[in-house]
């Protein structure tokens, strides 16, 4: 196979350069030719009536005098022609060329590239050819190269390796998918994303090639789904339906009809013999906890203990008080267990537990390690989670469970990020509030206003509301923040002498925080003055002011939630961002969260502004870096890639039939499918 021969086959390329282009993850005439320009470069006529001040040109024109040429400063030079560009008679100022001079000659015909100005009539060149304008090779592919390798050097490369190697490309796609889609071939393809004739064979082959490279992702995502699937033998849990139904009758309000729906979709896994691995999406406030304890009061009337785990013990103290009010009617042992049980209570849960005694247990992460041990364990349910972790998958496989596995997440992950980093995983959404929401009123300040934001703030508390003040954490540096939080506590109490004004951050204990919490959702405070630990879950429906400083530093997700904490009450809430974003990219961020209360729009929104990488933060995202593919750009390509996958996955033909033995074997070469992979 030529294409695996290695790259110092093509002339030109020695030992450095070879080196070099290692570097850079090439090998072989096939990495080259995988190897795809990351942007191009126009190089179109411009038409001098269409362009603005300050764009970049290139025009195509005679030069009409014998330039002049000042030099400056030793050796820099400044060189200015007139050329006659159509009709139009422009300026050329080219800086330290001045050796050109002797070629621009009156009547000579040039190609100059370069910036634009109006007013001047005067382009200031980049590139000059001493020829006209020539159309082939008009877009220009670039290349992310390292130093020592040029573009037009690598550009020869590519065309040696395309002479080379574009013969024995595989295909990897069946024929009746590049026919149902009108897709480039692959040789097609990689010819035309390196040197696109025009745009819209440009166009064509990244279409054929993110299609490509989102169908084998989602092949693999898909086919590790069917084989998780195939290998849990997960219990179908029999539960009575009656008794379920008179549960849910017994609640203090109607579930709303996506609540209905995501409680359906959730059932029908408990039934199933397969194990459930579904995510729940619902924005805040929009109900989760009641549906988790609704699949939980199922699982125990199958006869199982469930489990419900959460990031912090404040969150697992809220969850156990939500529990036993939903559950209050029902004859259940609930327990709570965190690191500040200890002794002789936590002996005793964790006896009881084992004896099967203890129907739900709530607690943090730590309730699937260590010396915790089940009788009967048939469902864990983790809230505001993005991910089950590999340990706790591990930890729970260690001690022979399997059981039905939801994740709960307030965090909207858009769907393009949840179709990439959760296809494996089944997804039900929440998408409306329950009726009678009044939606938060949003503004964006200056600091300069921090006087009028304490106005607001003595009138909503006069009138017996409560608030949150958020601030920043500065990374890095726990002190910085801490004192931050601080400075901010001592300034709003000394403004607000009236009231109590609490204090939460980091370094309080356990119990200090509980404390505090417990002050304000008692109304013992009015103020709480706050770092993020307040962000997740917290229910405080008399609140309904969050004052948040710095909002610049923080994501539209995290920003989001955090407004979630108020407008859980009957009164209008407020939610104040005090500012001063200097970047572009953070005034938007404001702007947009003014906007929009739909957390699912903002994501939306996020995602497109930061990008994949950087939505869920860089451990747990498990989003793969596609060479093509754009998430915020594909998602229709997608979703299509997706629904295609599952399809194939699903069939017969696909695990048989020669069309598809090139992707089969693509996959057969995927780790997971021998068997070991998934934590
Ligand atoms: P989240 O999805 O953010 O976890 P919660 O489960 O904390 O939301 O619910 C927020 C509030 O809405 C709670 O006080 C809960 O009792 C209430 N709630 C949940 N479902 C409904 C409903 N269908 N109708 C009215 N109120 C509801
Ligand atoms: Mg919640």
């Amino acid at each position: 196979m030529k294409l695996n021969q290695p790259v110092n086959t093509i002339k030109g390329i020695g030992d450095e350069l070879e080196n070099d282009l290692n570097s850079l993850g090439i090998h072989t005439i096939k990495d080259m030719l995988e190897y795809f320009p990351y942007r191009y470069e126009d190089n179109e006529l411009s038409n001098l009536e269409d362009v603005k001040h300050g764009d970049s040109v290139t025009l195509e024109g005679q030069v009409q005098n014998t330039p002049n040429v000042r030099y400056y400063g030793g050796k820099k030079s400044k060189l200015t022609a007139r050329i006659l560009v159509g009709r139009i008679l422009i300026n050329a100022v080219i800086f330290n060329r001045a050796f050109l001079k002797k070629s621009l000659t009156p009547g000579k015909t040039v190609t100059i590239s370069g910036k634009w100005d109006q007013h001047r009539m005067t382009v200031t060149v980049d590139n000059i050819e001493l020829s006209s304008f020539s159309n082939d090779r008009a877009i220009k592919p670039i290349y992310s190269l390292k130093e020592g390798i040029y573009q037009k050097q690598f550009r020869r490369f590519i065309e040696s390796a395309l002479l080379i190697g574009i013969d024995d490309m595989e295909e990897l796609l069946p024929g009746f998918i590049q026919k149902k889609y009108k897709l480039y071939s692959k040789r097609e393809a990689i010819q035309a994303i390196h040197f696109p004739k025009n745009h819209t064979q440009l166009k064509q082959a990244r279409r054929r090639i993110v299609y490509e490279e989102l169908l084998l992702f989602q092949l693999k995502m898909q086919a590790l789904r069917k084989f998780e699937r195939e290998n849990s033998k997960g219990t179908a849990k029999q539960f009575s339906h009656e008794e379920l139904k008179k549960m849910v009758g017994l609640l203090p309000f109607e579930l709303t009809v996506s609540q209905h729906n995501v409680l359906k979709e959730i059932l029908t896994d408990l039934r199933s013999p397969y194990r459930m691995n579904r995510l729940l999406q619902g924005d805040v406030g929009s109900g989760k906890t009641v549906i988790a304890a609704i699949t939980l009061y199922a699982a125990v009337l199958a006869g199982y203990q469930g489990a419900l785990m959460v990031p912090t013990e404040i969150l697992a103290e809220q969850h156990m008080e939500s529990l036993q009010q939903l559950l209050a009617s029902h004859n259940i042992s609930i327990a709570l267990l965190t690191s500040s049980v200890k002794g002789k209570r936590r002996e005793d849960i964790l006896s009881r537990l084992k004896a099967g005694d203890i129907q739900i247990i709530v607690g943090t992460h730590s309730l699937i390690q260590e010396d915790v041990n089940f009788h009967h364990l048939g469902l864990v349910i983790t809230d505001e989670q993005h991910r089950f972790g590999v340990n706790q998958r591990r930890a729970l496989k260690s001690k022979g469970l399997s059981p039905d596995v939801l994740f709960m997440t307030a965090t909207p992950i858009p769907r393009t990020l949840a179709i990439t980093a959760f296809g494996d995983m089944d997804i039900s959404a929440i998408t409306e509030l329950p009726a009678g929401r009044k939606p938060i009123e949003t503004y964006w300040v200056k600091d300069s206003m921090l006087e009028r934001v304490y106005g607001f703030l003595n009138k909503e508390i006069a009138a017996g509301r409560q608030a949150y003040v958020i601030c920043p954490l500065i990374e890095e540096s726990d002190k910085l923040d801490v004192q931050n939080v601080i400075d901010v506590h001592e300034e709003i109490v000394h403004h607000f002498p009236d009231f109590k004004v609490g204090l939460m951050h980091g370094r309080l204990t356990n119990e200090e925080k509980e404390t505090v919490m417990r002050q304000f959702s008692e109304n013992n405070i009015q103020i709480l003055v706050s770092t993020t630990v307040v962000e997740v879950g917290v229910n405080v429906p008399n609140a309904s002011l969050m004052i948040i400083y710095d909002a610049e530093r923080f994501g539209l997700a995290q920003l989001h939630q955090l407004r979630g904490r108020v407008g859980r009450g009957s009164s209008q809430s407020y939610c104040i961002l005090i500012a001063n974003p200097k970047s572009e990219e953070g005034k938007e961020r404001m702007r947009v969260m003014t906007e929009t209360n739909d957390g699912f729009l903002l994501s939306e929104k996020d995602l497109k502004i930061r990008g994949p990488g950087d939505f869920f933060g860089q451990k747990q995202s498990g989003i793969p870096q596609f060479k093509v593919a754009d998430l915020v750009h594909d998602y229709r390509a997608l979703e299509v890639a997706r629904d295609d996958a599952k399809q194939f996955i699903e069939s017969e033909s696909f695990w048989t039939e020669p069309a598809f033995e090139k992707l089969r074997h693509y996959l057969s070469n995927e780790e997971f499918i021998k068997g070991e992979k998934l934590d």
